[in-house]
């Protein structure tokens, strides 16, 4: 298989936001097809990629829908209006290169700019940004980015110092990477496992519901990235414990969710085996997929292995490749090590 940044880049030129997965289901869906006995794309668009075993069931998901941006409205000059697909901060998106789904390139500015230099970062509302995509006119606008067609943001995939990478939606394809190469190690098992590629996680775990009901797991992994506590700035009282490179984290609990003991024990018996250094994570805000399926039908043993990644929800998201490998590993693992 390619490498861990081929594979990033090939996903991130074919990103579209949640509910547009398509072009990223089909590269996945090729990416796997060694790897399962066989793959599904249910009505919502999730890729599951089941490697069949006689035992219980593991779901083990990461979601290929990233942040973007709608074009709500064209005004008369040709410039974009937009809503956000996704969690966003406004202030961070001005002066961000977009790409539309025909390619069309664009870049995101703010009405009154001087006004809003003065303005608190949490005072930039979303509906104060446009994107400029160079048209003369609405007309020329409608035809090159209708009203309902998406964006995304348009950054360079590249390996960074101390062997990071910088990306744009790590979060999470590169939980995507990181679930095709455990599903790469990952060697006979008693479980009965189901790998999947989820859809619509950034507008709420979407995919993840109907996935997990289809499924019906004993177990439920997400495989997503986190937030760090190493950058400068922060108080250290209020910093998280995980830093960028030094392992892959077993998440103890989430906004969203609380991890089930079980599956913590699992996970860290996994690393073990496989000899992972792991970090804990709490982290104070947002979920990831696992909340979807812990709570599914009856409820699920839920828990999650999380990449760190600095600057989350920017183009500039920078994750450890070493980190990447490592919570592969660890999947792998825990997809062989018995229920
Ligand atoms: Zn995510």
């Amino acid at each position: 298989m390619k490498n861990i940044i081929e594979l990033q880049r090939e996903l991130v030129q074919a990103a579209r936001p949640s509910g547009f997965e398509t072009p990223q289901a089909a590269i996945l869906k090729e990416l796997a097809r060694p790897f399962a006995d066989e793959i599904t794309v249910d009505t919502l668009g999730n890729v599951i990629c089941h490697k069949k075993g006689p035992g219980k069931r593991l779901m083990i998901a990461a979601h290929m829908d990233v942040i973007g941006f709608m074009v709500t409205f064209i005004d008369e000059c040709g410039f974009l209006r937009f809503e956000p697909l996704g969690g966003h901060m406004p202030a961070r998106l001005v002066g961000t290169p977009v790409r539309t789904e025909s390619g069309v390139c664009g870049s995101i500015w703010a009405d009154a700019e001087a006004k809003l230099a003065h303005a608190k970062l949490t005072d930039v509302d979303v509906h104060d940004l446009y994107i400029d995509i160079g048209a003369k006119s609405r007309e020329e606008a409608e035809r090159l980015a209708p009203v309902g067609s998406v964006c995304v943001y348009d950054a360079p995939v590249s390996a960074a110092a101390g062997g990071n990478l910088m990306t744009p939606y790590a979060d999470d394809l590169i939980g995507c990477v990181t679930l095709l190469l455990a599903m790469e190690q990952m060697g006979e098992s008693k479980n009965d496992v189901y790998f999947v590629f989820s859809v619509q996680e950034e507008v709420g775990c979407r995919g993840a519901v109907t996935a997990a009901w289809q499924i019906d797991p004993y177990m439920g992994i997400s495989c997503d990235v986190c937030p760090t506590g190493d950058t400068p700035g922060e108080p250290e009282h209020q910093r998280m414990q995980v830093a960028l490179g030094k392992g892959p984290a077993v998440k103890i609990k989430d906004g969203g969710m609380q991890s089930n003991p079980q599956t913590v024990a699992h996970l860290r018996r996994a690393a073990e085996a496989a000899g992972v250094v792991w970090q804990d994570e709490i982290l104070l805000g947002g979920s990831t997929d696992a909340r979807s399926m812990q709570v599914s039908r009856s409820g699920v043993l839920a828990g999650c292995v999380s990449i760190p990644c600095r600057n989350v929800h920017t183009p500039a998201e920078l994750v450890n490749l070493r980190d990447v490998e490592q919570a592969a590993r660890l999947l792998a693992r825990a997809a062989m090590l018995e229920l």
